[in-house]
This record gives C-alpha cells, structure tokens and sequence, in this order.
C-alpha cells in the first residue's frame, strides 16, 4: 500500500511522527520561520548535530535526531531561494522533495510531516511550490514501502486549502 498523502493545519513541532521536515538554509545552523521553531522545540542538540554535519547543499537533505521534539528524525531540506523562476527553482525544489522522500526510506519512517519549503522567508510561489511537493512526493512514496503516512503540514488556512485541492485532483 503506498503512503496516504494528507494536508495538516498544524505548528509542526507539536507532531508526533516519524520525522519532521525542516525547511532548513545551506548552513544548518538555524534561522527564522519554521527552522527556529523546530530549533527552540529540539533544544541545544539539534544545532550541535547540525554543526557537525558541515551544511548542505541547495536541493539536498540531512538526517539527525528530533531530540526534545515528539518526533524521532528530523530531515533538513534545503530548498532554493525564489528568484523569479529562472535560475532552476522548480528543479531544486523537486530535488529538495525526491531526497527527503528517499532518506526517509532508508531509515524506514513510517510517518512523515512536511512544512510548506521555501515558501517563507525564501518567497516560492505557494501554488507552484505546493504543485511540485506534491507531485513529487506523490511519484516518490512507492520507493518508500515502510513509509505509511505523509502529512503535508500547513501553517494557514490559505495554505491548506490549496494542498488539499492538489490532493483532490490526484486521487479523482
Ligand atoms: P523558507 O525559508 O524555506 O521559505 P520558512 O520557515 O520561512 O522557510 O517557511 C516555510 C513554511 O513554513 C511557510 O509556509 C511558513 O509559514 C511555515 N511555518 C513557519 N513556522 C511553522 C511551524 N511551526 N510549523 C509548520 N510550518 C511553519
């Protein structure tokens, strides 16, 4: 059975899941927006095992423990900052998705919850980004035999809405 999709109106550090998502910036070493309050939630350690993973690239993904968070995991997703459109957003940003979905698989998460990335404070469209988490992962879960649930975790009702429709449309 693959994963069921859902969308969530939640403060994802209250999850209990798996793994959280973070929207995280090429350093790892915190910022505003979702990273912060995932941050405040873990505690100390978080930004101590980040530290010592180095960073990572735009479009790619990092593994740690949730420490104080209800969650097991976190997975740092480095989505791209919004541009315009033309310096290869809609590509990091699906990159940023496939490898979250396949990190997941291989530390067999069974439940997953995921902010909206890059739709904050790095100004992605949220109907275009939305689109592309959405498809992505959609494409993706069946390499993830273990993983049972995805929750697409949206900070505003307007943000909701539009995942749940994108996710009407895929199961008509
Ligand atoms: P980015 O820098 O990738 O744009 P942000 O953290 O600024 O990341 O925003 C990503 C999304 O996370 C936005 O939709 C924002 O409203 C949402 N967000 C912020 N705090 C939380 C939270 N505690 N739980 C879930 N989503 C959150």
């Amino acid at each position: 059975m693959p994963a069921r999709l859902r969308a969530i109106h939640a403060d994802i550090t209250t999850l209990q899941v798996d793994a959280v998502v973070n929207a995280a910036n090429p350093s790892l070493l915190g910022g505003g927006g979702v990273d912060g309050a995932i941050h405040r939630a873990a505690g100390p350690e978080l930004l101590q095992a980040c530290r010592l993973l180095g960073g990572c690239p735009t479009g790619d993904a990092r593994l740690t423990p949730a420490y104080r968070l209800p969650a097991r995991y976190v997975i740092h997703a480095v989505g791209p900052v919004w541009r315009g459109g033309d310096s290869r957003e809609a590509e990091l940003l699906a990159s940023c998705y496939r490898r979250l979905v396949e990190l997941a698989a291989a530390h067999e998460i069974s439940s997953l919850a995921i902010p909206s990335i890059s739709t904050g404070i790095y100004g992605y469209p949220i109907a275009e980004a939305a689109a592309i988490a959405v498809r992505t992962v959609r494409a993706r879960v069946p390499a993830a035999p273990r993983l049972h649930e995805v929750l697409f975790c949206c900070f505003s009702p307007g943000d909701l809405s539009i995942y749940r429709s994108l996710l009407a449309e895929g199961s008509a």
